[in-house]
């Protein structure tokens, strides 16, 4: 079969390989990128585990054994450390990872795979893998009604459409008015600057955003990081607001098994538009040249088919 294999750092061929082994076999049909996979072709990632690595992590398919539509979960916690017993799964210390969705076939263990509810596509079934780090990361704020998503990217607008959804004031701030448009075509309000706010999520994944997102908030108001910044990363805080008006600072990251779920149900039942976060269809040959060009213009998903 064929998969993208990153021999590399930005060396990715697409090439005849061996079928994946594993526990059950997904033929698949879609799946989506995102700003994680642009770092995997060109940085490499800690959970590539070496080169060659295959990669893809937001996939949805068909089980060759049943026939049955199944999102492939990218993860599957361990079950027994000490965050998963506390029922704190995202953050499993020994997760088993799922990669490898650009390619004809995936093999995942059973854990991973959750059904396709009916009616539900298949570039729509494999957003429930953002969406539901959307999910995590708006569990992760307080109930205040006044809210910004401080990022209009994929993620900012999926999350900025769960709070919509919450019945909060949501604003989305964003220096590109293609995104603020998107943004209010999801129920939000937008700005290009960041006013103060109660509850202020990060979803850019820079060191300047994450400061700018602390000096939004309001005394007594908590604020989300959701966009990971490259790694070694610092950011510099000051302490005073975090001590005299107590600010919370949290982090968001991943999902659980269960928020797969709900993502997968939000989809299905159109109150996240999947199609309006939906961008070009390429096959694997054009994947490297897809994920290498700069984003511009409205934040949308690539959707990978990888099929022959
Ligand atoms: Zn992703
Ligand atoms: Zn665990």
């Amino acid at each position: 079969m064929r998969a993208a294999v990153l021999h590399g750092p930005d060396d990715l061929r697409v090439e005849e390989v061996e079928e994946p082994a594993g526990d059950v076999l997904v033929e698949v049909r879609a799946a989506t990128a995102c700003g994680t996979d642009r770092k995997m072709l060109r940085h490499g990632h800690r959970i590539l585990g070496g080169y060659p690595a295959r990669f893809g992590h937001e996939t949805a398919g068909v089980r060759a054994d049943t026939g049955e539509r199944v999102l492939v979960g990218d993860s599957v916690a361990c079950g027994a450390c000490a965050p998963c017993l506390a029922g704190r799964a995202a953050i499993c210390r020994a997760p088993t990872w799922v990669l490898g969705g650009f390619a004809e076939r995936i093999a995942a263990p059973a854990a991973a795979l959750h059904a396709i509810p009916d009616g539900l596509d298949f570039a729509g079934a494999a957003m429930a893998e953002p969406l539901a780090a959307c999910v995590h990361a708006a569990g992760r704020g307080t109930d205040a009604a006044d809210v910004a998503v401080l990022g209009g990217g994929t993620i900012g607008l999926m999350l900025a459409r769960l709070l919509v959804l919450e019945g909060r004031d949501v604003l989305v701030c964003d220096r590109h008015a293609e995104r603020r448009a998107q943004a209010e075509a999801f129920g939000a309000r937008s700005a290009p600057e960041l006013g103060e706010r109660d509850l202020v999520f990060e979803a850019v994944g820079r060191v300047e955003a994450w400061e700018q997102a602390v000096a939004a908030a309001r005394p007594g108001g908590t604020v989300v990081f959701v966009g990971g910044c490259p790694s070694g990363s610092a950011v510099r805080l000051d302490t005073g607001p975090l001590h005299y008006d107590e600010i919370d600072l949290r982090g968001a990251f991943h999902h659980t098994r269960a928020e797969v779920d709900r993502a997968l149900a939000l989809l299905a039942a159109g109150d996240v538009d999947w199609r309006a976060l939906a961008g070009d269809v390429v096959g694997l040959e054009d994947l490297a040249a897809a994920l290498r060009a700069p984003a511009a213009g409205e934040a949308r998903k690539l959707v990978v088919e990888p099929g022959p």
